[in-house]
């Protein structure tokens, strides 16, 4: 018996009745060709990766075989740059069904590129091979960079050619399995209160509370909506500032790619940050930068108060206006933190420290330098400490010329030297190993991606793409 159909598929969702999706079927391809299977997944989902053949992902997440239960494409709008679109729902995808990890927490297993739904317009249902290797590294970078987020289960090539407008045609393609704790998005909640149903509402934020903010769930009822509004604009706010610290673009902030649980989902024309660029915007449609880089918090926030128009069905305004007031003060000492990890403090902010926050962002913003080669060189700098010149502590040659001869550097320097002052020296081996664990080398910066996918594309070579999704995953 294939594990991966043998698993305790728990359709939770279903539930709630058919108010909220549709049954599908998925499309039948020719091929199935394992790219991509995530053992650490399984282990969360109990399972021993050493029983689960490349065959079995095939046969699951590739063939779509012998489901016990069917599969649902779920409803949803959104707001798309600013346009509430009610043309929306899954519609290259479905959820395959739910699981319970061995944490007891519920995990949904969504398709992406399954074939055609009620859902898919114009679209073809499907995913290209590129975009499936594109998710599947950003998922993984994301998560090991401490990015809350989904991952892939698995990739499978279908063996299909798909005529796309933007890729060089005919170009091949991939299905998906996406792990993730919900696909329920603002977007879900706001197409209910587009067909004026305040009924279903309610029936979904309890849904959303007991199986995803289960702690709330013994607090009387209004106080618990008001309290779960306000632990979503908190989990927003962090995970805006986990994207802002690794200097990551997620480039389609629409409200159908927000979810309910604050993880980051739906990895498209997503980029990490070349150099630090308040202004980078990661998608060539995005013509007015609504969704570049720095303004990602901004985005967050406005898409948490449109998310208060379906609430206002069971919440008041006026405690919604309140708890939005809070995501400044979740987002910047969050933001703060993590920078300040990324220069080697664990410690509490100080006005030094914030100092140095402010000038390191601006080095980084007058050097034009890479964002994440900075960060790594400084850990770099740190290690050669012992060997050279323990006065300066950090050893210079490891960082680039373009900062070392910039006006700004002395300055940032002297800040640096006056925050390890308030820092025993026996404390510089965990800022050398916080410097080496939050900086990796390896970032997904384009011309990375594209490197692994020109041999993928040009002779079916996987070797580099393993490799680099290898050093990704090690942190490395
Ligand atoms: P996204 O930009 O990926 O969040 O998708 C926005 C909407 O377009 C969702 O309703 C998707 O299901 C739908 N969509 C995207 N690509 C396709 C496709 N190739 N075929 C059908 N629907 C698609
Ligand atoms: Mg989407
Ligand atoms: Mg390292």
């Amino acid at each position: 018996m294939n594990p991966l159909l043998a698993l305790d598929y728990e359709l939770a969702i279903a539930s709630l009745g058919n108010d909220y999706y549709d049954d599908v079927v998925a499309a039948e391809f020719p091929q199935q060709i394992l790219r991509f299977r995530n053992d650490d997944l399984l282990v969360k989902l109990g399972l021993d990766p050493s029983q689960v053949s490349d065959e079995d992902f095939g046969e699951a997440f590739g063939k779509f075989a012998n489901p016990s239960h069917p599969f649902l494409a779920l409803r949803y709008h959104g707001y798309q740059f600013g346009e509430y679109n009610p043309g929306l729902g899954d519609g290259r995808g479905f959820l395959y069904g739910q699981v319970r990890g061995v944490d007891g927490e519920l995990y949904d297993f969504g398709t992406k590129g399954s074939g055609r739904t009620p859902y898919s317009r114009g679209g073809d249902g499907m995913l290209t091979l590129k975009g499936g290797v594109r998710e599947v590294l950003a998922a993984e970078a994301l998560h090991q960079m401490g990015v809350r987020t989904s991952r892939c289960l698995s990739m499978v090539e279908t063996g299909l050619d798909l005529w796309r407008g933007d890729e060089p045609s005919p170009t091949r393609s991939s299905v998906m399995v996406r792990f993730s704790r919900s696909h329920i998005r603002f977007g879900t909640f706001e197409r209910l209160n587009y067909i004026k149903r305040p009924d279903l509402i309610q029936k979904l934020l309890d849904h959303v509370i007991a199986y995803y903010y289960g702690h709330l769930n013994q607090t009387e009822s209004a106080e618990r909506y008001v309290q779960f509004y306000t632990e979503l604009v908190q989990r927003i706010a962090e995970l805006a500032a986990q994207w802002m610290s690794v200097g990551f673009c997620h480039a389609v902030l629409n409200t159908d790619n927000m979810s309910i649980t604050g993880e980051s989902f739906d990895y498209g024309p997503f980029a990490f940050l070349p150099t630090y660029n308040p202004e980078f915007t990661a998608a060539y449609f995005d013509h007015y930068g609504r969704y570049s880089y720095g303004n990602q918090p901004g985005i967050c926030k406005l898409n948490l108060e449109l998310f208060q128009k379906p609430l206002s069905a069971v919440i008041a305004a006026t405690e919604m206006t309140t708890a939005l007031a809070k995501f400044e003060g979740y987002y910047f000492p969050h933001y703060k933190q993590l920078m300040l990890r990324k220069l080697g403090f664990e410690s509490e902010t100080t006005p030094v420290l914030d100092e140095l926050l402010i000038t390191t962002l601006q080095l980084l913003a007058d050097t034009q330098v890479g964002y994440h080669q900075f960060f790594f060189d400084l850990s770099q700098a740190f290690k050669l400490r012992w060997k050279q010149d323990l006065n300066s502590v950090l050893n210079e040659t490891a960082l680039m010329p373009e900062v070392v001869g910039n006006s700004g550097y002395q300055k940032w320097l002297q800040l640096y030297h006056q925050a390890l002052s308030d820092v025993p020296e026996s404390g510089f081996d965990s800022i050398e190993h916080l410097l080496d664990r939050v900086n990796p080398q390896t970032i997904l910066l384009r011309p990375q991606i594209e490197a692994i996918w020109e041999p993928i594309a040009q002779e079916n070579n996987w070797q580099p793409f393993d490799e680099l999704l290898s050093k990704i995953r090690s942190g490395k």
